[in-house]
C-alpha cells in the first residue's frame, strides 16, 4: 500500500491551490479527483470573479481570506501566467433607500479593508457604464474577472510539475483511521496517509461521514447563468451587481464581463436536493432575463448563446438564512483530518490565502522542509493567436503544426492541442484540451476541431479510438463503426 505525507481529497480550486502549496516542501502528496480533470466540480462553473471583500461581515473568515486571498492574485497570475483583468465593479442603488444601503456596504468594504470604495452619483456612473441607469452607485475598483477552470489548471499543473501525484478517475470510497494513519479505499485500490485534506466540496459531508458522524449538513444551492455572444462585449465594461437579495445568502443576479470577452448573466439562487443536478431550466431563463433588464433595459435577449449552472456549498439552509461562515479545522474527534466545508462564494478568491492558512495547520502535525528545486511553469506561455507576426512565423519555421490551424473560430493551431495533451495531469478528454488551449469553445462549438484533434489523440497519443472520452470515464466519443469498409 503507498504510503503518503499527505492525501488531499478534490481537485478543484481549493484541492489544486493547497497541492500547489505543499509542493513547494520535500513531501509525499497525493491528491485524489474522481473527475477525468481537475476544476470539473464547481471550481469550473461560477462567475469567476475575484472578489473584493465587501459581502462578508467584519471578522468572519470569508471576508478574512477574500481579502487576503485578493491581495495574492497579482502575484500569483504574473507567475503563474493565469489570465486576470482588473475590470472592477459597480453596485448599484435605484433609488435613495437602496443608496443607504450602498453607505452600510462600503462601511463593511472599509472595515475589511477593501481599498478605493466610493459612491458615484448617476452622472459619473453614466459615463463609464451608459447602459446602466441608476440612482448612485458604489465602485469597487479591486474586483477583478479570471477563468476559473484556468486558475485551477495552473495550481494543479504547476504542483504536478513539483512532484504532487494526481490520481483523475479516482474516487475516496471508504476510509478509516489506523494508528496514525488513513486507510484510504478507492476504486484503484488503496492508500495510507498520515494527514487527509477532506477538500470534497459538495461532497464534503460523505466524506466526514466515512469516519465520524458528521454534525452539520449540505444545502446545495443551484445558480443558472446565461452567456452571451463575444459580439456584445460592449454592453459592459466593469461587473454591475444589484445591491444583494436580504435573504439565501447570495449576492443578486449580476452582469459580468469575461476574460474572453463574453457576457455573463446569472447567476440564479435555487435550493435543490440533488448536488449532482445541474441543469438549467426555461423558468430560471426567463427569470434571468427579467431581472437583466431591471440592470440593463437594453438588455439584448437575442444575444444568449449557451447557458449553465453551477452548484453552492451551504451550510444553512433557505429557512436558516442561507449564510454561514467558512469552517476550516482540523477535526477534533479524528486528529489529523483537516476539514473545509461550505467553501461556497468567494470561494475561488479566498483558495490562495485558504491553502496558505491549511498548510500552516499541517506544519504542526509533520516537519516539513522547503525544496531547493521548486519550479513555476506559466500556465499560459504559448498562445498562437495572441503572439506578433514575427513571434509566428519563428514557431512555424521550427515546428510546422504551429502553421495549421485546427480549430478555426478560436485560431487554435495543432502544436497547441499537443501541447494541451502533453498536460502534467495526464488528462486527455476532449473536454481537458478545450479547457487548455480553448479549442471547442468558439462559435461553432467544435463541429470543424473535434475530427482533428481525435487524429492527434490516435496519431500522437495513441489512444484507441474507442477509449477516447468527452469528459468522463464513461463518455466515450465513439462506439463503434455506423458502416463497414466495404474493401471489394
Ligand atoms: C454559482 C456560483 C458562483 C460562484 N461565483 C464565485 C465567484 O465569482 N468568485 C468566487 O470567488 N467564488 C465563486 N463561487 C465559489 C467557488 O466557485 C467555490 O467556492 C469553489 O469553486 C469551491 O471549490 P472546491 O475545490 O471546494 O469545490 P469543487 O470545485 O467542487 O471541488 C471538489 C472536488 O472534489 C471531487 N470529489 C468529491 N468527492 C470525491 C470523492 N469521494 N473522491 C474523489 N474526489 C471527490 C469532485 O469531483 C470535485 O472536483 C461561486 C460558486 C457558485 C456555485
Amino acid at each position: 500500500m503507498k504510503n503518503f505525507h499527505v492525501a488531499i481529497i478534490g481537485a478543484g480550486v481549493i484541492g489544486s491551490s493547497i497541492a500547489w502549496e505543499l509542493s513547494k516542501y520535500k513531501l509525499d502528496v497525493v491528491v485524489f479527483e474522481k473527475g477525468s480533470d481537475v476544476a470539473t466540480g464547481t471550481s469550473k462553473a461560477n462567475s469567476g470573479v475575484i472578489h473584493s471583500g465587501i459581502n462578508s461581515p467584519s471578522s468572519s473568515l470569508k471576508a478574512r481570506f477574500c481579502v487576503e486571498g485578493n491581495k495574492m492574485l497579482q502575484p500569483l497570475a504574473d507567475s503563474l501566467g493565469f489570465s486576470l483583468k482588473w475590470v472592477g465593479k459597480f453596485v448599484i442603488a435605484k433609488n435613495e433607500d437602496e443608496a443607504k444601503e450602498l453607505n452600510q456596504i462600503k462601511k463593511v468594504g472599509q472595515e475589511n479593508g477593501v481599498p478605493g470604495l466610493e459612491i458615484k452619483d448617476e452622472k459619473d456612473v453614466k459615463a463609464l457604464e451608459p447602459n446602466v441607469p441608476c440612482y448612485k452607485a458604489l465602485w469597487v475598483p479591486t474586483a477583478g474577472i479570471i477563468l476559473p477552470y484556468e486558475f485551477t489548471i495552473a495550481f494543479a499543473e504547476n504542483a504536478a510539475i513539483n512532484n504532487v501525484n494526481f490520481l483523475l478517475e479516482t474516487e475516496v470510497m471508504d476510509l478509516q483511521k489506523k494508528e496514525n494513519n488513513f486507510v484510504i479505499k478507492t476504486n484503484k485500490g488503496k492508500f495510507q496517509s498520515k494527514i487527509l485534506v477532506n477538500a470534497a466540496g459538495l461532497n464534503c459531508r460523505e466524506i466526514v461521514s466515512m469516519l465520524q458522524e458528521p454534525d452539520f449538513n449540505v444545502h446545495p444551492c443551484r445558480g443558472e447563468y446565461l452567456v452571451l455572444d463575444k459580439a456584445y462585449s460592449h454592453l459592459v465594461k466593469s461587473m454591475i451587481y444589484p445591491i444583494p437579495p436580504k435573504e439565501l445568502g447570495v449576492l443578486g443576479v449580476h452582469i459580468t464581463p469575461t476574460i474572453e470577452g463574453n457576457i455573463l448573466l446569472g447567476p440564479s439562487a435555487e435550493f435543490i436536493n440533488d448536488s449532482d443536478e445541474k441543469r438549467t431550466t426555461l423558468k430560471m431563463m426567463k427569470t434571468l432575463l427579467r431581472e437583466a433588464k431591471d440592470i440593463i433595459p437594453i438588455f439584448p435577449e437575442k444575444a444568449v448563446i449557451n447557458a449553465y449552472s453551477g452548484i453552492r456549498c451551504k451550510l444553512a439552509s433557505p429557512n436558516e438564512g442561507g449564510w454561514t461562515d467558512y469552517i476550516i479545522e482540523e477535526s477534533k474527534q479524528t486528529p489529523d483530518l483537516i476539514n473545509l466545508l461550505g467553501i461556497e462564494s468567494p470561494g475561488l478568491t479566498a483558495a490562495p490565502a485558504v491553502s496558505k492558512e491549511v498548510v500552516k495547520m499541517i506544519s504542526k502535525s509533520i516537519k516539513m522542509k522547503t525544496k531547493t528545486d521548486f519550479k513555476t511553469k506559466k500556465i499560459k506561455n504559448n498562445r498562437f493567436s495572441e503572439m506578433s507576426s514575427k513571434e509566428k512565423s519563428d514557431l512555424i519555421k521550427k515546428d510546422q503544426r504551429w502553421g495549421r490551424v485546427v480549430c478555426r473560430c478560436e485560431h487554435i493551431t495543432e502544436a497547441e492541442i499537443f501541447n494541451a495533451l502533453s498536460n502534467p495531469l495526464k488528462s486527455q478528454t476532449l473536454s481537458s484540451v478545450k479547457y487548455r488551449c480553448r479549442a471547442g469553445m468558439g462559435r461553432c462549438q467544435g463541429g470543424f476541431c473535434t475530427q482533428h484533434i481525435v487524429r492527434i489523440m490516435g496519431e500522437d497519443f495513441n489512444i484507441d479510438v474507442k477509449k477516447m472520452k468527452l469528459k468522463s470515464s464513461n463518455s466515450n466519443l465513439f462506439y463503434g463503426k455506423t458502416r463497414e469498409i466495404d474493401n471489394d
